[in-house]
C-alpha cells in the first residue's frame, strides 16, 4: 500500500472492526497500516473480507497478513481478468499452441511437414505445428507456464512403425 491508500485502508479497517464487533481505534489502524504497507491494497481488501466473515474478534496483524497470503495465492491461480474475457485469442490453434489440422496443415507425403517418418511413408497426412501465437497468447501461456520441449503427442501424425 502507498500513503495514498491510507484513506481506503481506513474504510477497510473500520468495516472489519464493525464486522467483528471491535471498537475502531486510530492508533491500531495506523499500526496495522504500517505493518502491512508492503502488501498491495487489492490484496489487503479481500483478505479483510475473509477475516470479517471468519473472526469473532479483531484479528492480529499476523492473522491479517496470513489472510493476505491466501488471497494473494488465490489471485495467482486465476488468469488476469482480461484473459477470461477474451476467451479465444488465436483461432489458428484455438489457444492450444498447436495449429489445428482443420486450418489446412496437410502434407501430401513429400516431407513438407518436416517429420522424419514422412519421407519413408510417402503418404498424405495431416500434421500440426507449433502456433506462432505462443509467445504472445496469454491463454496459451496460462495453460502452459513451462515451455514444452517435446511435441511428440500432437494429434494427426501417422508415425507407423519406426
Ligand atoms: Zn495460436
Ligand atoms: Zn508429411
Amino acid at each position: 500500500m502507498t500513503p495514498d491508500d491510507a484513506h481506503d485502508f481506513r474504510a477497510i479497517f473500520k468495516s472489519l472492526c464493525l464486522a467483528v464487533g471491535a471498537e475502531p481505534d486510530d492508533a491500531k489502524e495506523r499500526l496495522f497500516f504500517a505493518q502491512m504497507k508492503d502488501i498491495p491494497l487489492e490484496i489487503v481488501r479481500p483478505a479483510a473480507g475473509v477475516l470479517a466473515k471468519t473472526h469473532h474478534r479483531m484479528p492480529t496483524v499476523a492473522h491479517w497478513r496470513d489472510a493476505c497470503d491466501i488471497a494473494q495465492s488465490a489471485r495467482k491461480a486465476l488468469p488476469p481478468a482480461e484473459v477470461i474475457e477474451q476467451r479465444m485469442v488465436c483461432d489458428q490453434c484455438e489457444d492450444t499452441g498447436w495449429i489445428a489440422p482443420a486450418h489446412g496443415l496437410a502434407c501430401p507425403g513429400d516431407g513438407r511437414c518436416g517429420i522424419e517418418a514422412c519421407a519413408r511413408q510417402k503418404s498424405p497426412h495431416t500434421f500440426t505445428a507449433a502456433c506462432s501465437c505462443r509467445s504472445t497468447n496469454p491463454i496459451y501461456q496460462y495453460h502452459h507456464p513451462i515451455k514444452r520441449q517435446y511435441g511428440s503427442q500432437e494429434p494427426g501424425i501417422g508415425r507407423g512403425k519406426q
